[in-house]
């Protein structure tokens, strides 16, 4: 067994971890896509064409989240970061992290609370507020899009992902939360390292024979569980 004393935490979260704070996702079947279509609020080809409709969308999402709290596995994912350091990816869009106190949120496909512009790349805070539809304070184009990673759309945080994911050590632990393993095929990246999986259930596409320990139930109840684990590991 390596030492783990020194090595890294990479935690990589997805919508299991905001499920309990009541973050609707996108691809539970009664998530978003259930009822919005994706290819219309989604899609990187016909964004300016449901205009809109995509700011109206993206407006309530924000709006939802205003009001949204981090639960405990937030919290404790904070709580790592504070006792040994953490690199902290994710593909939620969410600021639930944020919220709970964690600094330096890889957020994959981008987040809620801002706005770009694809003219000129700059990011626009918003906060919670809806987009009144002005243009770029920067380079003054008409339309900012939300900062959102969408279908068909580069997504530059991928290049950061691989880097993080290629330079996993025998000694690093990694956390995997909440995903199904459909959009980032996060098994194929893991190689070396401590391994930990916490899922609601077993995904098809995550094979749960590749980690070191596995966990299937809700975040809030596993997180403390892991914590401990990873202390123990930490020495
Ligand atoms: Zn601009």
């Amino acid at each position: 067994m390596p030492d783990f004393k020194n090595g890294k935490i990479i935690v990589f979260s997805g919508a299991g971890i905001s499920a309990e704070s009541g973050i609707a996702t996108f691809r539970d079947s009664d998530g978003l896509w259930a009822k919005h279509d994706p290819n219309t609020i989604c899609n990187y080809r016909n964004w300016e064409s449901n205009y809109e409709l995509v700011h109206s969308f993206y407006n309530k999402r924000r709006k939802e989240l205003e009001s949204k709290l981090p639960n405990p596995a937030h919290k404790l994912i904070k709580r790592l970061e504070d006792e040994f350091g953490i690199i902290n990816i994710t593909q939620n869009i969410d600021n639930l992290f944020e919220k709970a106190g964690c600094k330096n949120v890889v957020h994959l496909h981008g987040e809620l609370t801002s706005l770009r512009c694809i003219r000129c790349e700059c990011i626009i805070e918003i906060g919670y507020k809806a987009y009144d539809f002005s243009p770029c304070p920067k380079c003054g184009a008409e339309r900012l899009k939300p900062n959102v990673v969408f279908f068909y759309e580069n997504a530059p945080k991928y290049a950061e992902l691989y880097t993080i994911f290629n330079n996993i050590c025998d000694d690093d632990i990694v956390l995997v939360i909440g995903t199904s393993g459909e959009v980032v095929n996060i098994c194929y990246l893991l190689n070396k390292g401590y391994k930990i999986l916490n899922n609601l259930e077993k995904c098809p596409s995550i094979d749960e024979n590749i980690f070191d320990s596995v966990y299937y139930r809700n975040a809030s109840v596993a997180l403390p569980l892991i914590y401990e684990e990873i202390k123990r590991l930490k020495g």
